[in-house]
């Protein structure tokens, strides 16, 4: 199975986890591979499980089941081998959609493999349908290359009928590829089908945030007959290990569906609210000539902020923390004032009252400042942290708009 994201990874991990609001303030955890065409690809900690699984089944289950009477380390190396070219179908999957992408010049972050496939990560959501539809088809399209290629080896294998073996690893390749191509076009995100779907809405509406509600509905209504699928197979058929997986799987896409449609709406958010409408106004400064006693007990232990920004005649000229007065003796604080220990305000931690939340996050993501102050004709009218950022995207949401 695959899932492509476009970005949405965030939100989805961000739905497991119930962590952090604000999609770009996440990272993602794992090893790198290698990297191809200057794509990084990142092996997810449950990509291990789902490689022992399947090459456990192949070993132990397939392959002694098709194969009789042959040693345990030629099923060991069969099993081994035809994993190889199953994963590096998934990733040949994700690398042609990522191809792609990067020519309809929307860059590729990192192709990530996880237990229920790969992600390829976009860096930005395509901006008109066209692209989003030629960036979706394009792993099924691959899919369907790789399962037409591996059913003709296996029907020309079982023509000259010299090589069973290499005819039931490639049969098992033909099959878990057209399985590959067949569920990614379920019509409901975040599957490729449901990309298709939302493109071909958006284009016959003109309108994609409706696009993206109807197609993340039909992921749910996908994943919900998937969960009833699963019940049955495990109350009627007795298939309780097969039945638990698709539930598994039915409830990832179900929680990635919604993840979607609020990344979504949150992207819409995060461009049309401004800083002005998430600040924190009266914020608490401190002037250059106050000594660091009077900073200590007037401000850190009254308004227990951890941070001031410090005033000059009224200007804004740096800034004080914490971490600045615990660096001087106690003993000096009496006669050290703060102009003496201020430091220098970077360009990066400065935002206009009228800048997008966007701005504002993506400032804050890249490594940069927890907090940013808003300049006004040079006055100081705000400041800024992640949680007036969430609070104000939270409250948008509430409010459905
Ligand atoms: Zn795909």
């Amino acid at each position: 199975m695959t899932l492509d994201d476009y970005g949405t990874i965030m939100g989805i991990m961000r739905s497991l986890n119930s962590g952090s609001v604000v999609a770009g303030l996440w990272r993602t955890r794992g090893i790198p591979l290698f990297s191809v065409m200057g794509i990084r690809v990142i092996a997810d900690y449950s990509w291990f499980l789902i490689v022992a699984l399947i090459v456990g089944s192949l070993s132990l289950g397939w392959f002694p089941s098709v194969l009789p009477n042959r040693t345990m380390i030629q099923y060991v190396s069969l099993g081994l081998i035809t994993a190889f070219f199953f994963f590096a179908s998934v990733l040949a999957h994700e690398l042609s959609h990522s191809v792609v992408s990067i020519r309809n010049g929307i860059p590729v972050r990192k192709i990530t493999l996880f237990l229920f496939g790969g992600v390829a990560e976009i860096r930005s959501e395509p901006l008109e349908p066209g692209t989003e539809l030629r960036i979706a088809i394009a792993g099924p399209i691959m899919s369907a290359f790789l399962a037409a290629t591996f059913w003709s080896v296996v029907v020309i294998l079982s023509i000259r009928s010299g090589r069973p073996a290499a005819q039931f690893s490639f049969l098992y390749l033909a099959v878990a590829n057209t399985f590959l191509l067949l569920f990614n076009l379920l019509p409901g995100l975040p599957l490729d089908g449901g990309r298709i779907l939302r493109a071909i809405v958006w284009r016959a509406s003109g309108n994609k945030r409706r696009a993206t509600y109807v197609a993340s509905m039909a992921g749910k209504a996908l994943a919900t007959i998937m969960i009833a699928v699963g019940l049955l197979l495990i109350l009627a058929a007795r298939q309780i290990i097969s039945g638990l997986w698709l539930i598994m799987i039915a409830m990832f896409l179900r929680q990635a569906a919604d993840a979607s449609y609020r990344h979504a709406t949150t992207n819409r958010a995060m461009r049309d609210l401004r800083v002005r409408d998430v600040m924190t106004r009266d914020v608490v400064t401190v002037t250059v000539d106050v000594t660091l006693t009077d900073l200590f007990e007037r401000y850190f232990l009254i308004h227990h902020f951890i941070y001031y920004p410090v005033t000059s005649k009224g200007k804004l000229v740096g800034q004080v923390s914490i971490r600045n007065i615990a660096q001087v003796d106690r003993d000096a604080w009496m006669n050290t004032k703060v102009g003496a220990i201020a430091t220098q305000l970077a360009r990066e931690s400065l935002l206009s009252p009228s800048d997008t939340i966007a701005h504002a996050v993506s400032r804050m993501s890249r490594g940069g400042p927890g907090r940013l102050l808003v300049i006004q004709d040079g006055e100081l009218v705000g400041i800024v942290t992640r949680g007036d950022i969430m609070n104000g995207l939270q409250m948008r949401a509430a409010l459905g708009r």
